[in-house]
């Protein structure tokens, strides 16, 4: 029997864990302007580890305060992207040379399994490596009318930017916006998920070590509905990032409206793997598993529907079930582990809600509750479920777990069809070696992303974001760099002026 005190002493806790965290606001850490707190739950446990300052209106206002005060009189928005580039790059060297405790962080905070939260620290310095050197590279248009007229575009950073991000690797999709954001100029509030704000509080640090000038970073720590809320609502903040739920993102759009924000949206996703009898079915298998199951399934672009044409079927089915019963879920510090602790009891009671409902929905071939030697904490069995309808639950909503539908077709229109029959419209895999089909099914998926024989395996210069309940706008290379600048035309006479002259006849105006 394993209860939270015993599972407690299995595992290993971090040296140098914080007991609370503060907000960051013009430089310094700072309590709660009510000294409110919330607290901060270890998912293997479920015991408060950390309470963590609530922020409300007042620290969001003071926070954007600072910020706006760093743009408007502060260095950094009018340095040469060189020099802010330069300060990106050594945050990226700190972000490398800490990797290890960022993840050993990381991962206490959230459950993922160590080696993971390892690689989205690297992939976090990556981010802001990217950005340094792409804001060095920026060209932006010019258009000469000979004889006539110069056009040319003065680009120019917007303002207070604020980020607002989830709980699934929070660090690395906290760069995923601080990088491009603050290498174009602008300055920033993050309001980090309150499900895991400990390792965007090293954020300061690291920052205040790389030579980022004070105010530009700021961090707002509190519940969405308080603290994003107040920023999402703030007059002085005309830019709002937002990665989270689809439900989330409709409230941030209709509060943010009467203020005309900038808005990006990053979110939910539903994504089918669409797995043709001509593939590579150890490739496709391999793929698919890690695909849904990798990052503890709380991944936004996972595969978790499977398409499988009919004559393969059966034998996916039953290799894809063996494989994901031999998925090894353990503690998240396990370099062993490959799943890990769900972040939070409500998530869990949330995924295990949908593999109940999945028992009346499919045919369970692997999982469907806790792991053996697991009685306590947020752990879950990688669950497969076969014959899996398009009108289920399973098959339609966002779970974000380690859980599967698998669904046989046996056209290509078909398949089509249930791949595009859900309202996301995130990501996209396409087994299947015809070249043609390949291409003609990746072009018509509604989907903002595809992969071809391939696991999601990304670039950072490619656009990055979904369609339709998944999301509005794209981020990722220069698509960053437009959404955090605004661009403005600047028209110039080179000849005669070209004026139309009206006023000057002297018949007129009577
Ligand atoms: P969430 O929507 O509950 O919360 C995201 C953030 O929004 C948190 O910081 C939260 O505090 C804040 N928030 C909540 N209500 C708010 C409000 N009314 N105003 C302002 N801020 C508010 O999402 P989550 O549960 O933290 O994250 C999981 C979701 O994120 C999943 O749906 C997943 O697919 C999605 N996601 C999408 C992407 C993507 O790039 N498309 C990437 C990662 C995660």
């Amino acid at each position: 029997m394993t209860d939270a005190a015993e599972l407690a002493t299995r595992r290993p806790v971090p040296a140098d864990l914080p007991e609370t965290l503060r907000h960051y606001v013009d430089g310094a850490f700072v309590e709660s302007a009510d000294g409110a707190t919330f607290d901060v739950l270890d998912p293997v446990t479920n015991e408060t580890y950390l309470r963590a300052a609530a922020g409300k209106q007042a620290d969001v206002d003071a926070a954007v305060t600072a910020a706006r005060h760093a743009f408007t009189e502060g260095p950094w928005p009018r340095m040469l992207a060189r020099e802010r580039s330069r300060v990106l790059h050594r945050i990226a060297d700190i972000v490398e040379s800490r990797d290890a405790r960022l993840a050993q962080l990381e991962s206490f905070d959230s459950g993922l399994p160590i080696t993971q939260a390892l690689g989205q620290a690297r992939r976090a310095a990556e981010n802001f490596r990217f950005f340094a050197d792409l804001v060095v590279a920026q060209a932006d248009d010019t258009y000469k009318v000979p004889g006539r007229q110069l056009n040319y575009v003065n680009r120019k950073p917007i303002g207070v930017a604020g980020l607002i991000t989830p709980w699934n690797t929070p660090f690395m999709l906290e760069s995923w916006k601080l990088a491009p954001a603050i290498a174009t100029g602008n300055t920033v509030v993050l309001k980090p998920a309150e499900f895991t704000p400990l390792s965007a509080s090293l954020w300061a640090g690291i920052f205040e070590e790389a030579g980022l000038p004070r105010g530009v970073f700021n961090l707002v720590n509190g519940i969405g509905e308080e603290a994003g809320d107040a920023l999402v609502r703030h007059p002085g903040v005309p830019l709002i990032s937002f990665t989270g739920e689809s439900s989330t993102g409709q409230t941030i759009f209709a509060n943010a409206a009467p203020h005309l924000k900038g808005l990006s949206m990053e979110l939910g996703g539903k994504s089918p793997a669409v797995v043709f009898a001509d593939a590579d079915l150890d490739a496709a298998i391999d793929a698919t598993i890690f695909g849904v199951f990798s990052l503890n399934g709380e991944r936004c672009t996972a595969g978790s529907r499977i398409l499988v044409e009919r004559p393969v079927y059966d034998e996916f089915v039953e290799r894809y079930a063996a494989q994901a019963r031999r998925v090894r879920v353990g503690f998240p510090h396990d370099p062993a582990t490959e799943v890990g602790a769900l972040v939070h009891p409500e998530h869990f009671a949330k995924v295990m809600g949908y593999i109940e409902i999945g028992r009346t929905e499919g045919r369970l071939v692997a999982g469907g509750g806790r792991p053996e030697g697991f009685e306590s904490g947020n752990f879950v069995a990688p669950t497969v479920f076969a014959d899996v309808r398009p009108e289920a639950r399973i098959f339609q909503e966002e779970i974000f777990g380690p859980v599967v539908a698998i669904t046989p077709f046996d056209t290509e229109s078909e398949a089509l069809e249930l791949a595009n029959g859900v309202r996301y419209g995130l990501a996209a895999y396409v087994w299947t070696n015809d070249l043609g089909r390949a291409h003609n099914f990746s072009q018509a998926v509604e989907a903002g992303m595809v992969w071809l024989n391939s696991n999601n395996v990304r670039d950072l210069r490619t656009p990055f974001g979904g369609v339709k309940a998944s999301g509005l706008g794209h981020e990722g290379g220069y698509r960053s760099i437009d959404f955090y600048t605004d661009q403005q035309a600047v028209h110039v006479t080179l000849g005669t002026v070209h004026n139309p002259t009206f006023g000057k006849d002297d018949a007129g105006g009577r």
